[in-house]
């Protein structure tokens, strides 16, 4: 962020930080003062300087967290809750401050989860306890010594301990009538796993999320088949979470990308889970104008095929997104209805593990419009959609680099085996959504206006 320059007179800057306090303008301030009233502006993330995101809340028809009364998030928050934090701990205690009271906190600078009470970062060694080992770990549970059985015994227990040690400090609850803002163009979060888990009415918006590294994944054997490792944290999850909009936020693995961490026991060692998850029951979202970056599993909707109480929710609007060098789930869905209009999907000339973007999945209901996607020549338009157990999937409009396609089509025609044919009613029609532009249109506006930072 730029700072008022060093030969700002000190009352032109008293008057500035005066009129940012009470949330005003300060016009013939920025006048005298053009260089410094940018700055102003940009301290209040946006162009225009009079500007509160805290103070904003979610366009009457946008999307399903419009729904049922809309989200306002902390907008209504009284001054004694806006925060300005600019530490693992003072997020925490604002977020705890005053139960579902409406809050606004606006995070400054970045702020590092893996950190101790007083501000020092802490690695994966200070979490480590009861003996926890890598080394020993993978000596005790090789598949061609330990075979298919669930870890167990001394190193399972001391992974477990140090994960739950790392998880009191990463793991982070954001209640009811909440708004979470970053302040200016470079505020991040990193480390976290934000959870809004049974709550209502929060707002996220203008945020970095990077790098939920877990430092202790668990070997899992023959989950259906398949063996791998499991990661514990998603940089936001909505658990049972109600009308939650997500806005201009980017949410990435940088710091650390998976695909740099080793192969053991035949499989990558991953380190994050989603980039944003929401299940359990979770209804009335709205994702917009938010960039999903450099990552392998990035939104799941649905977390089971069993979790039938999902039935009737999972209702989400993902709408101007960018969905750039993820590996799947972009999202997968199942039970909800989810329209998912005006995206933009890039997948880069060196991705080799590419699996699909959508993933249609049991009782899922998903309308797409108008969606962009570029990809090298490897991938083919019958990538793009996946199907376990789905049976209906609505798209038109969907630009495939530069041409027209039609991905149900594409996918009843070229489908694996296992796969059954989709149709395209899935029994419902979006009512709440803002304007739907063509795909060509949206990919060129969410490259430039999507993420953090990029509020205008
Ligand atoms: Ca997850």
């Amino acid at each position: 962020m730029r700072r008022a320059p060093a030969t700002t007179p000190r009352a032109v800057r008293l008057a500035l930080a005066l009129a940012l306090f009470a949330g005003l303008a300060a016009p013939g301030a920025r006048a005298a003062e053009p260089a410094a009233g940018a700055g102003a502006a940009e301290a209040t993330a946006g162009r225009d300087p009079g500007r509160d995101l805290g103070r904003e809340t979610l366009a009457a028809d946008d999307g399903w967290a419009a729904a049922e009364g809309g989200t306002t998030g902390g907008a209504a928050a009284d001054e004694a809750h806006v925060f300005t934090v600019r530490s693992r701990g003072e997020l925490v205690r604002a977020l705890d401050a005053g139960g579902d009271t409406p809050k606004i906190i606006r995070i400054a600078g970045t702020i590092d989860a893996n950190t101790d009470d007083r501000g020092r970062p802490l690695d994966c060694s200070d979490y480590a306890t009861d003996g926890y080992d890598l080394t020993a770990y993978l000596a005790a549970y090789d598949p061609r010594t330990w075979g298919g059985a669930k870890p167990s015994g001394p190193q399972e227990e001391a992974r477990r301990a140090s994960a739950a040690r790392q998880a009191e400090r990463v793991e982070i609850a954001v209640g009811s009538n909440t708004t979470l803002v970053g302040l200016g163009e470079n505020a991040v979060l990193t480390g976290a796993s934000l959870r809004v888990d049974g709550a209502d009415n929060v707002i996220v918006r203008n945020l970095h999320l990077r790098d939920a590294y877990d430092c202790f994944p668990v070997w899992q054997p023959n989950q259906g088949g398949l063996s791998d490792w499991k990661t514990a944290y998603d940089n936001l999850w909505l658990r049972g979470a109600t009308h939650v909009w997500i806005d201009h936020v980017t949410v990435s693995d940088r710091g650390h990308p998976d695909d740099r961490e080793p192969t053991l026991f035949g499989r990558n060692y991953l380190r994050h889970d989603g980039l944003l998850d929401i299940t359990n029951g979770s209804d009335l979202i709205t994702v917009s104008w938010s960039r999903f970056a450099d990552h392998d599993k990035a939104m799941l909707i649905g977390n089971s095929d069993s979790a039938t109480g999902d039935r009737g929710r999972l209702r989400v609007t993902l709408h101007h997104n960018a969905f750039e060098n993820v590996v799947q789930r972009a999202p997968r869905v199942r039970f909800g209805q989810v329209h998912v209009y005006n995206n933009r999907y890039v997948v880069p000339e060196n991705a080799h593990d590419y699996r699909y973007s959508w993933g249609i999945s049991t009782e899922s209901a998903v309308y797409a419009e108008n969606n962009a996607f570029t990809t090298p020549g490897h991938i083919e338009a019958a990538d793009l959609v996946k199907s376990w157990n789905g049976s209906t999937l609505h798209q038109t409009g969907t630009l495939f680099n530069g041409y027209p396609v039609d991905l149900l089509t594409i996918h009843n025609a070229y489908n694996s085996g296992s796969e059954r044919d989709l149709t395209a009613d899935v029994g419902w029609t979006p009512a709440l959504h803002g304007r739907v532009d063509s795909a060509q249109r949206a990919d060129h506006d969410v490259a430039r206006g999507a993420g953090a930072g990029r509020i205008r």
